[in-house]
């Protein structure tokens, strides 16, 4: 098939046309084929094409492909928000579903904003976020959002929101297993209420195990409980950004649940669908949403959100991950795949880091490892090494690391049906493709 001017995405770079996908691979038109490394944007958590989830399609297509929510409950929704609560924390048991992160983030901020208002806290609004962070491309997500070339162009057509630095204690020299370096960084959340005005702040939002924009960041021992304990100290509700932890990639189906903390709001998306159908959701503690109920109604909502063709192919991705217990396979697999990752640091002096949970992993290139100082920015290592591992047949994700500018770090998050010789085929493409960028950057 020819390809015409009329689509266009983000650049006018385009990517040959994907004829099949299964399992764990891609295959293009020409018959090439790829290893899913990085599940497309961390989202096809099961693989491709599961039988299971496409027959659970087929058979809700036949009954109904749409129905309008406020015209008609559906069974899939019923079922997928009864499963959707018995995983999540105590208590997390009101779930707004939606079609996507942005949607699921904007709800999130949305039902805090609504809930202050209803118990007489209007003065609250401003979202404390992290920087570097990504929490979306819509208006009100994307203010969230710390990553200056994202954000810059639409500074005037949002409220700008305050931002704390993102625990990234590999760059700042700190013990990422000492609980004062936790305590450190979350200081800084307590000291930025302050600054603002504690009855001003409404929420703090942050992602338990970071995604694109910092490249897999584990928080450092300490951090995830002091936050909770600062945000209920000033009555700031704590927003977590699961959208791309969540769902069972990081090995629990929830990121922050490897440290046993629980928020207010929970936003979750990419591998909740899987790729199988644009689906999200909000989760919320009953306290925040009895009220805003009890008032008139949440004041927000979108057309396709719980359409009964997305819920059912959430619960039948959901059934897969726990029929196969594929969280399982991810914490297996992926520390299998991040301990030959971290193998490859002997061969590669310019990886500077390995880091990430489960199958949310990443590593960083730098020009120092001592003293983490990036590669030169025009070597655009970001984009070199992506392109040379596609060459291979191989599909990593790549961004620039250090405030939006410089710094270069991929994520390898295959799907969490990946095996041993998954990894392997990954690491041996991946080494081949570092191999090739070592000799024409010579970094
Ligand atoms: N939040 C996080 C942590 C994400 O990684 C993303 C997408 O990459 C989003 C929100 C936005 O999700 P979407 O692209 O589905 O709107």
């Amino acid at each position: 098939m020819t390809r015409n001017s009329h689509l266009f995405y983000q650049t006018r770079a385009r990517r040959p046309m994907l004829a099949e996908a299964k399992g764990v691979y891609m295959w293009d038109v020409d018959g090439t084929r790829y290893l899913d490394g990085s599940s497309g944007a961390m989202v096809s958590n099961i693989g491709h094409s599961d039988p299971r989830v496409i027959e659970a399609m087929r058979r809700q297509m036949d009954k109904s492909t749409f129905g309008y929510r406020l015209h008609f409950e559906s069974e899939p929704g019923e079922k997928l928000a009864e499963k959707v609560a018995s995983l999540s924390p105590e208590g997390m048991e009101k779930v707004f579903f939606v079609s996507g992160g942005s949607e699921a983030v904007e709800s999130a901020i949305k039902l805090a904003r609504q809930y202050a208002v209803t118990v007489g806290q209007p003065s609250r609004w401003k979202v404390i976020s992290r920087s570097p962070s990504y929490h979306g491309s819509t208006l009100g997500a994307l203010a969230l959002t710390g990553y200056a070339p994202l954000t810059d162009p639409f500074l005037p057509m949002m409220q700008a929101m305050p931002k704390i630095p993102a625990p990234r204690a590999y760059l700042d020299g700190l013990d990422l297993n000492d609980p004062a370096t936790g305590l450190h960084y979350a200081a800084m959340l307590e000291a930025k209420i302050l600054e603002e005005g504690a009855d001003s702040v409404l929420a703090f939002i942050h992602e338990p195990v970071g995604g694109a924009s910092t490249g897999a960041l584990v928080p450092p021992a300490g951090y995830m409980k002091a936050v909770r304990d600062i945000c209920d100290r000033h009555g700031v509700i704590l927003i977590h950004d699961e959208v791309m932890s969540g769902g069972g990639r990081t090995g629990k189906f929830m990121g922050a649940e490897h440290w046993d903390v629980a928020p207010d709001i929970i936003a979750i998306s990419k591998g909740f669908g899987a790729g199988y159908t644009p689906l999200g959701a909000m989760i919320a503690h009953e306290r925040f949403v009895e009220p805003v109920l009890d008032a008139g109604g949440f004041m927000h909502g979108h057309t396709y959100a719980g359409n009964p063709l997305a819920c059912a192919a959430g619960l039948a991705v959901l059934d897969v991950v726990e029929t196969d217990g594929l969280m399982q396979n991810a914490a297996r697999i992926g520390a299998l795949l991040k301990s030959r990752l971290q193998d490859l640091m002997q061969r590669f002096p310019f990886i500077g880091d390995v880091r990430g949970e489960g199958l949310l992993l990443a590593f960083e290139l730098v020009s120092d490892r001592q003293t983490m100082t990036p590669l030169p920015k025009a070597l655009s290592a970001y984009l070199e090494l992506v392109e040379l591992a596609y060459a291979q047949g191989l599909i990593i994700y790549s961004r620039r690391t250090r405030d939006g500018i410089e710094g270069d770090h991929f994520l390898v998050c295959p799907p969490m049906i990946a095996t041993e010789d998954h990894v392997e085929e990954i690491i041996d493409k991946l080494t081949i493709a570092l191999d090739q960028f070592a000799a024409k950057a010579g970094p």
